[in-house]
């Protein structure tokens, strides 16, 4: 099968990934054999293919917003059949016998598999993929508009949940930074009766998000911070220093949630001004499967509208580097 393989990490200018012809993956009892027909190209590939993030597997194929058909199905697997259209998330498996698998926090399994990373991943005609871990699909979207929801769209609306955890009608939930997941989580943010304001460099990239529903727009550097009175916020820019705006964009309680998988240096915190005011901020890890059917349930419901710039499979490269110029609006997908 073709395939994008990440031979050694380095600048995505650079065409890190390699278009390579690699034996289709081999399925276990209790797995799915998918062929691809969208992988959108979520941030932490980038991570993954510039070396951000440390390599966990030789000669990797990337990707893990996987959207396509079962093609071949393990013994043991009754939930699905063939032909169904499937959703490979990123995360790939968990041991199930941990003190966070045995606490509802699986997202927190230190054995954890991810798709895309510690196993091959959807910049592939086929992926293979634990029955367990995946979801079904409708058939009424296209996958590469589907694709973006598989993480971005999950991982936002976990983020969302826990700065979030009761959103009173016209609650300002902060949004630093505007890309594939923000474009997501702003549309549910709205749907769900809170007010949610955009604070982005990008000109054009605020412009789309007051069409998807932003209820204020900033640009950052010009938005007066305290002034912006947020309830709560969620930075999806992968900049420490936006860390510290949006700390100084709260009210006294709100928090700051960072789902980030690498995060540039946080310059040094003022007590005062960032975090006094029983202020708090933490980190989103990955995402229980809970918080994918409940995210997909409400894509479905709320008919979030993914915006998508497509890339050909050979194209692979040029995705990553778009989307590391900021120039993608909405979210990339590769469509096979
Ligand atoms: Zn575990
Ligand atoms: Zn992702």
């Amino acid at each position: 099968m073709k395939a994008m393989v990440l031979r050694t990490p380095g600048p995505a200018e650079s065409s890190p990934l390699v278009h390579a012809d690699v034996g289709i993956p081999a399925i276990g009892d209790g797995g799915v054999l998918v062929k691809v027909e969208a992988c959108g190209v979520c941030r932490t590939d980038l991570h993954i293919a510039e070396g951000d993030l440390p390599v966990m597997k030789e000669n990797l194929i990337p990707g893990h917003e996987v959207v396509g058909r079962i093609v071949d199905i393990g013994r043991d697997v009754h939930a699905f059949k063939k032909g169904d259209r499937v959703g490979v998330p990123w995360l790939r498996w968990t041991c199930g016998k941990c003190e966070f698998c045995l606490s509802g926090r699986e997202n927190l399994c230190r054995e954890k598999r991810f798709t895309g990373y510690s196993d091959d991943g959807g910049y592939s005609e086929f992926v293979s993929a634990n029955a367990d871990y995946i979801f079904k699909l409708s058939e009424s979207l296209p996958p590469e508009l589907a694709a973006p929801y598989l993480c971005s769209g999950i991982i936002g609306y976990r983020a969302f949940k826990l700065a979030c955890p009761s959103v009173r009608d016209g609650a300002r939930i902060g949004i630093f930074g505007f890309g594939g997941s923000a474009h997501l989580t702003v549309q549910l943010a709205s749907k769900l009766g809170a007010r949610a304001v955009v604070v982005s460099r990008g000109k054009e990239h605020l412009e789309l998000a007051r069409d998807l529903g932003a209820y204020e727009t900033y640009v950052s550097g010009e938005a007066d911070l305290p002034g912006l009175r947020l309830d709560s916020a969620i930075v999806f820019a992968p900049s420490g220093r936006v860390v510290l705006q949006a700390l100084e964009a709260i009210k006294p309680g709100g928090s700051v949630a960072v789902p980030a998988i690498h995060m540039d240096a946080i310059p040094e915190m003022d007590y005062a001004r960032h975090l006094f005011g029983e202020k708090k901020v933490f980190s989103v890890e990955a995402n229980t499967r809970s918080d994918a059917r409940e995210f997909l349930a409400y894509a479905e419901r709320f008919k979030l509208k993914s915006i998508v710039e497509t890339f050909s499979l050979e194209d692979a490269n040029m995705a990553l580097s778009s989307l590391k110029g900021g120039s993608i609006r909405g979210a990339a997908a590769i469509k096979l």
